[in-house]
């Protein structure tokens, strides 16, 4: 897969540590201080509560899939060589979700089946997370 293709990931301001933290083989989730809410994405507010009180945590990186599909058909050209792969939703141990691709024979994948993190490398600069059955 050609990456300068692909569509940009630009880290800015609310991002920037997020992307850090993954290119060291760190995933981090948030978690409000106000109603212990626990996210997988980088925001400035709470997504339960609006506070602004929040702090970013480790994550082990593990957890189960939660939902998934097979993409047959690339979405764009630059994705036509990589299918068929599978995307899914994976439900971390920490209680919040993530949406990633899933690595592994395609036949085995199952919901509720566990997962590890592997920390993939896009380019120079970007690192992404997957998930391993
Ligand atoms: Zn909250």
């Amino acid at each position: 897969m050609n990456i300068h293709l692909l569509p940009k990931i630009i880290p800015n301001e609310d991002t920037n540590q997020y992307w850090q933290n993954i290119s060291k083989g760190n995933l981090t989730i948030q978690r409000c201080f106000k109603c212990n809410e626990i996210w997988a994405y980088p925001q400035k507010v709470c997504c339960n509560c609006l506070s602004t009180d929040i702090e970013n945590i480790n994550c082990r990186g593990n957890g189960v899939i939660y939902s998934f599909t097979i993409i047959l058909r690339a979405p764009t050209p630059e994705f036509s060589e990589k299918i068929p792969y599978a995307i899914g939703i994976i439900e971390l141990d920490e209680g919040c979700k993530i949406m990633a691709e899933i690595i592994g024979p395609l036949s085995e994948i199952k919901i509720d089946k566990r997962v590890s993190i592997v920390y993939s490398k896009l380019d120079d600069v970007l690192v992404f997370p997957k998930f391993r059955i």
